[in-house]
């Protein structure tokens, strides 16, 4: 982990409140995993407000041009302020910061689900594109409220079939990522290894549908942080299981934001 510079090379609109920047960070050389984020500065040079960074995730990254992709949705102020900036301007971030997915636990053969609702879908891209790199087949499920918040469906599709859910059915099935793993799996999905990003209420049904499956299956969780270095345990969470050998609190920032589903409890 270390601080740098980027220079912002495009940034563009996804949908009407998500948008993709790219940044170019030439001393960045570093390997980033996927699932594991910076936190980029949001206060200009003069002023230190707003204070804290923000956590986002790496949704792409070429080694060899330096240059880093991150996936926002505009929610607040500093995702407000990122939406803002143009080519040629610069920012501030630490990073890569996290453990991220187990890319290498997985070879050439062995079949990742990849389930996503919403803004989770960009940390799962880059995973994507380095099992696909890897001869990991990759079946992906993306969930969107509606078919105008849907994004990166072409993007998946590059590395295997993909199939959209929505809550309100304006864009493939009807429902959501629970219930089109039960319709897959109906029609013959089969997959070895789970992974997993959105909002904690997907997270925590996909607990309940897979409990006891045996798969193992990564889930990348948010939770406020101030500092993203594992000094203030602003994001601390609970183990679920409270006698398990590494008993103490987990930190989303360090130890996370990727977690096997069921090693730490999923509450707010
Ligand atoms: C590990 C991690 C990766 C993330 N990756 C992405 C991503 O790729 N794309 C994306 O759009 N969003 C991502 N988020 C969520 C993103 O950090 C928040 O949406 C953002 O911080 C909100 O800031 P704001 O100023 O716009 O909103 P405000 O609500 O004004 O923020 C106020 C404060 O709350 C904190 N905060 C608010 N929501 C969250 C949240 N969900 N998680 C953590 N802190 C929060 C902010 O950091 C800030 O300190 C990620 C969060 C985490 C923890």
């Amino acid at each position: 982990m270390n601080k740098y510079l980027g220079t912002i090379l495009n940034s563009a609109r996804l949908t009407s409140n998500v948008f993709k920047l790219v940044v170019s960070v030439p001393e960045l050389t570093e390997n980033v995993t996927p699932g594991q984020f910076c936190q980029i500065r949001i206060a200009t040079e003069l002023s230190h407000d707003p204070l804290l960074r923000r956590p986002i995730s790496v949704a792409d990254y070429d080694p060899t041009r330096q240059k880093l992709t991150f996936i926002i949705r505009e929610s607040g102020r500093g995702t407000k302020f990122l939406a803002r900036l143009v080519p040629g301007q610069q920012i501030d971030l630490f990073g890569p910061l996290g453990t991220g997915f187990p890319v290498h636990r997985l070879v050439k053969g062995d079949r990742a689900l990849l389930i996503a609702g919403g803004i989770g879908a960009p940390p799962l891209y880059y995973l994507a594109r380095q099992l696909h790199a890897n001869g990991v087949e990759c079946a992906t499920i993306l969930g969107f409220r509606s078919h105008s918040e849907s994004f990166l469906i072409d993007e998946f599709s590059q590395f295997g079939p993909v199939r959209v859910v929505t809550d309100d059915g304006t864009l493939g099935s009807c429902g959501n990522v629970c219930t089109e793993i039960t319709a897959w799996t109906s029609e013959g999905l089969d997959w070895t290894h789970g992974f997993a990003c959105g909002p904690l209420p997907m997270l925590q049904a996909l607990q309940a549908q897979l409990a006891g499956d045996g798969r193992p299956v990564w889930v990348s969780l948010e939770k406020r942080m101030a500092c993203g270095l594992g000094a203030c345990a602003a994001c601390t969470c609970r183990p679920a299981n409270p006698n398990s050998t590494a008993s103490g609190p987990r930190l989303v920032c360090k130890d996370g934001p990727v977690f096997l589903l069921g090693e730490v409890e999923l509450g707010e």
